[in-house]
Order: C-alpha cells, then structure tokens, then sequence
C-alpha cells in the first residue's frame, strides 16, 4: 500500500514534511520520500494531513450503552444510584454490542488503539479483531463484594487464553483500585502478573475524597499503597492518578508506570484541579483517555485533548502552559504508556497506524496555524482514512468492516434492558 503526495505532520516535534510517499508493507512503514515507485493499493494523499493513530490511554468502551445515562450528578450518586446499578444487568452479549459501538465511534474519529478496562472482555475481545481496531484488554476486577472470587477465576482464564491470542490484541489484568482493592488481593494480583508476563491497568487517586480516606485509613496516599504491594511498577497503567501529590509523581517516575489522564470526566464531575501541568512538569509518561462514555459521553481521543488543554490553562489561571507543543504529544502518547516504544511516530519501521485528515471544511481553513488546527479546531469529518496494523479500516470517512445501522438497533434493544430492569441496587457501593 502507498499513500501518495501527502503532508506528514508530526505530532511530537511540530514538523511538517510536505509532497511525501508512505510505502506501507505488512503493519510497518516500510519507506519515505518523494516519488516512490506506486506498489499496491494506492491512496492519494494530496491536500491531506498524514498524523499518527490516536491512543485512548483508559476506556470502559462498552459503556456506550450507558451515554447519557448518569448524568448531572455527583460522583457518589453516580456510582451507587446509577451505574453500579445498571451494570448488575450487563450481559456478555452487551458488551460484545457496547464495544462494537465504542470501536466504530472511536475508529471514526481516528482513535487506533485503545486500553479497555471492563467485564466479559472475552466478548470485547470478538468485537475488537472483528473491528480491526488495537486493543489491550483487563479484565475489571474488585477483589471485595459478592462474587469477586468467581470473577477473578473468570478473569484469570481470560488472560490465559487470549494473552496470546492475537498480535493486535494484548492482555493485561485489571484489579479496579486500591480504593476498592484490599492490599492482599492487589499482592496476589502483582504475583500472577510476574508469573504470567501481564502488564496492569488499575485506576488511583480519582478524586479528592479517595486521598484523604486512604491517608487517614492507611497512612498513605493511594499510589504509596500501588508501591508497597508491589502494583506502581514499569508497564503499569494508572488511570486518573488526577489527585497524585508531588511526591506521588515522582514515585510514578521513578517506576516507569504511566498515566491515562481523562479530562473531561473530571470537568463533569466540577472538579478542575492542576494535575496535567504538575504532570507534564514531572515528565510522566502520559497519555489520554475518555474513561466511559457515561461520564465522557464521547469516544474521541482529539477531543479530551482540547478539554485537556483548557482545564490545565483555567486551573492554574494561565494562558501560557499546556501549550500545543506539549498537549499534542499526548494524542498518541498513550502507545508507549501501554509498551509500544515509538508509537506516534512517522518513520520508516514504524507500525502502520495512521491517520489521514481531510481539511478542506471551514473549520480547519486557513492554515495559518496547522498545529492550531489539529487541537483546537478539528472534527470527525475531517477523518478521512484510518489504518491500523497496515490495513484500511476507515475510508471517505466510512467504516469498512461495520454494519452501523444493525449495530444500532442491537445496541438499543441492549440498552432498554439493562436501564428498565434495574433493581436499584448498586454491584458494588462507592
Ligand atoms: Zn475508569
């Protein structure tokens, strides 16, 4: 495959190449230049934008089903009255719909690869190698309440027999939080991810009242407790980390692990708080995520990074940090956070996970500015072609491998379901 006469923009550096040919073989860029002999399918890339695939760092993908379902609530009620509620009624066959939708949505707004953190990920596992998309899936576990030993049983099998599976498609375990989590299990869950050669994804220190509880209940603040059982380590995914201190981000550096940062989640909740500038000034590794859709009711990975921007610059009142040059970066910079060295950048050797971007809409015109315009200005209507692993899964802005009008009525019928037969009783309490 060939893309021809393209505008590469990167994201890490603020260069643009211009007129330029991506021979693309197998899932890697195999060449760049100017004028390259035409091999294979061939795509014209002339007045596009060539970027890297887009990273979501941390999603519940199949909670598309619940957008729209909990909203203007405070977290506590969020939780208890509503999707703890609902999610008693989730069945396998939801979450094979639920992400489908999710994939569709994020494949359609240049999202490549994706850390999903959910249940019956044997069924989000279909919907991924159906939708082409690159996933790493955890299989959510509590470790406390009714039932968590069946679950983690479930979990463990999971992993087992998916690790290795597909090479688009990795595993990693997923105990919920240290807020949930008792230290024993977050132990025994460090034990089994040496033993099987699996990352962790893991959520901390989400919001203010998880702070002071764990300093006041232990002593220590959430991410020491991830140190002392052994769960901050390299590889390890932290979702949120939003109320890490500053001796907590250097305990993240120091381990290696990264941080999925999910800004509009926490605009919702009211909760603008500093933790992207104290985190891009430690120099974590950081990436984006939209969390579930019933709190970012969007699956799109640009637009967390424009909220991302705005909150940072209104929560320490100024508009000078959180420039593009550091905000863009994090697009992908959730593939190196989930261990693929280079994700992100467009070189020769490089996986083909690509974005073309179509600009002639008038919100992207002029081009004073292209780098403006890729954070500030963009749309879903400017996706224009997607690859992932070198292949096309989306082009003229249209989803090759889905059938979305069926999706929707399966991903309605789903939804009546789970939202109408609710017991009001919450799986888990917050
Ligand atoms: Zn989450």
């Amino acid at each position: 495959m060939i893309i021809k006469n393209t505008t590469i923009l990167s994201i890490y550096d603020l260069s643009i190449r211009r007129n330029m040919d991506v021979l693309i073989e197998g899932n890697r860029i195999k060449q760049i230049g100017k004028n390259l002999a035409e091999s294979g399918e061939l795509i014209e890339g002339k007045d596009h934008y060539l970027i890297p695939g887009m990273v979501n760092t941390h999603a519940h993908t199949a909670m598309t089903l619940l957008r729209g379902a909990a909203e203007d609530a405070n977290i506590d009620d969020w939780f208890n009255k509503h999707i703890w509620v609902y999610e008693q009624n989730l069945s396998p066959d939801d979450v094979y719909i639920g992400t489908l939708l999710g994939a569709a949505e994020m494949l359609l707004s240049g999202v490549t690869f994706v850390a999903d953190h959910y249940f019956y990920m044997d069924k989000a596992h279909q919907a991924y190698k159906e939708s082409g998309m690159r996933a790493d899936l955890a299989w959510a576990v509590f470790g406390a309440g009714p039932g968590w030993e069946e679950q983690y049983d479930e979990a463990l099998r999971f992993s087992k027999e998916y690790r290795n599976k597909e090479p688009r498609i990795t595993v990693s375990l997923g105990p919920h939080s240290p807020y949930i989590s008792p230290d024993s299990f977050l132990e025994k869950v460090v034990e089994k991810s040496e033993e099987l050669n699996l990352k962790m994804h893991i959520h901390v220190s989400e919001e203010k009242g998880q702070l002071d509880r764990s300093l006041r209940e232990k002593n220590r603040t959430p991410v020491e407790v991830l140190k002392d059982t052994g769960v901050l380590k390299q590889g390890t995914i932290l979702a949120h980390a939003y109320y890490a201190t500053d001796k907590d981000l250097v305990l993240i550096k120091e381990s290696g692990a990264g941080v999925a940062h999910c800004a509009k989640t926490y605009m919702k909740f009211g909760d603008v708080h500093n933790f992207l500038p104290r985190a891009l000034k430690a120099g974590i590794p950081l990436g984006l995520g939209t969390d579930g859709a019933c709190s970012n009711n969007s699956m799109s990975i640009f637009e967390v990074a424009r909220d991302a921007a705005l909150m940072a610059k209104c929560s320490v009142k100024e508009p000078e940090i959180a420039t593009i040059s550091e905000i863009l970066p994090l697009l992908s910079g959730g593939g190196e956070v989930l261990g693929i060295k280079g994700y992100g950048i467009i070189e020769e050797g490089a996986l083909a996970d690509l974005v073309l971007i179509d600009p002639r809409t008038p919100n992207m015109v002029p081009d004073n500015n292209v780098f403006a315009n890729l954070l500030y200005s963009l749309g879903e209507k400017n996706i224009d072609t997607v690859i992932v692993d070198g292949k096309v899964i989306v082009s003229k802005g249209k989803l090759i491998n889905l059938d979305l009008k069926e999706l929707y009525r399966q991903a309605n019928a789903s939804v009546s379901r789970i939202i109408k037969q609710s017991s009001n009783i919450p799986m888990q309490k917050y």
